[in-house]
């Protein structure tokens, strides 16, 4: 795994990419994604940062990219992305078609964001040494990620996405982005607290916000990080029971938050994990911070 590499983390928000060597980024650029400018906009966007990482990494020859929805891996189709409003593009091949026309001729391989972030927290964050190791990563939205054996799943279905925040917790539960309704990104995101906060503010918080105000005693803030965590401990207890994982890494921007974060994290997967005594798992943060999804594909 020598030698430097290009990771790309295409969010719904921001693009990010930089070079990759044994798992630290360097020359790391970050674009805001023109997503309401449409397809074409996104991939120019990504070309030209790529120009400069190429022009600085003469031996790359593949580049990684994690994109946020369902991926096809193997045909490099992007099949379904609600963040970026996107169904059915061939995204590899038109990205190929771009980078050698503008840049020069490159492989792109493609995989879900968050299990891109799961693969470089297994490579090289809070996942090193665990043979099964799931991800959450919360932000905008709630991201899933499972890797076994520092490797990502290569059939069609396991490289398209672990789902997890749609898991569904809520029969009649609040709307969420998809068009669902009750799903745990409705209510463990930061977007989700940052809605809530309007109910309980006058202005709207950022979770980053509610997190520091209730780490400084406002009751109001509590209330909106124990809904959180609430939720996503239910969550996990779930992914726990179906895939078995030995950790859990807690991913995104509220990992900055941890010390609030994983003590009840913990306790909920004790009381709710079918035969804990016998098959523990263990939540912890992220290392990576938000590089871990441009490290990950780097790694693809
Ligand atoms: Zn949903």
């Amino acid at each position: 795994m020598g030698g430097k590499k290009i990771g790309v983390d295409l969010g719904g928000t921001v693009i990010k990419m930089g070079i990759v060597e044994e798992g630290s980024v360097s020359e790391e650029m970050v674009f805001d994604t023109p997503v309401s400018e449409g397809y074409g906009a996104v991939l120019d966007c990504i070309a030209e940062g790529l120009g400069k990482l190429l022009a600085h990494c003469p031996e790359a020859d593949c580049i990684g990219m994690g994109v946020p929805g369902l991926i096809d891996s193997r045909q490099g189709t992007v099949c379904y992305s609600n963040n970026l409003g996107w169904e059915n593009v061939s995204f590899v091949q038109d990205m190929e078609k771009k980078l050698s026309m503008e840049q020069r001729a490159v492989k792109v391989k493609i995989a879900n964001d968050a299990q891109c972030a799961a693969l470089g927290e297994a490579l090289y964050g809070a996942g090193r040494g665990y043979g099964r190791m799931a991800m959450f990563t919360i932000g905008t939205g709630v991201g899933g990620g499972f890797i076994r054996d520092g490797k990502p799943e290569s059939d069609r279905y396991g490289s398209m996405a672990y789902i997890f925040g749609h898991e569904a917790l809520e029969s009649k539960g609040r709307m969420c982005n998809c068009g669902r309704q009750g799903c745990l990104e409705a209510y463990a995101s930061a977007e989700a607290v940052k809605k809530r906060s309007v109910s309980l503010y006058e202005t709207p918080q950022s979770a980053k916000e509610i997190f520091e105000k209730a780490r400084e005693g406002d009751v109001r803030a509590q209330c909106l990080v124990e809904e959180l965590l609430e939720y996503l401990s239910r969550g996990a207890v779930n992914i726990s029971n179906i895939l078995r994982p030995e950790v859990i890494v807690i991913g995104g921007g509220v990992s900055a938050s941890a010390d609030l974060i994983l003590p009840r994290l913990q306790e909920e997967l004790k009381k709710g994990v079918y035969g804990y005594a016998y098959a523990p798992v263990t939540a912890v943060c992220a290392e990576l911070k938000n590089q871990a999804g441009t490290v990950g594909a780097a790694y693809l």
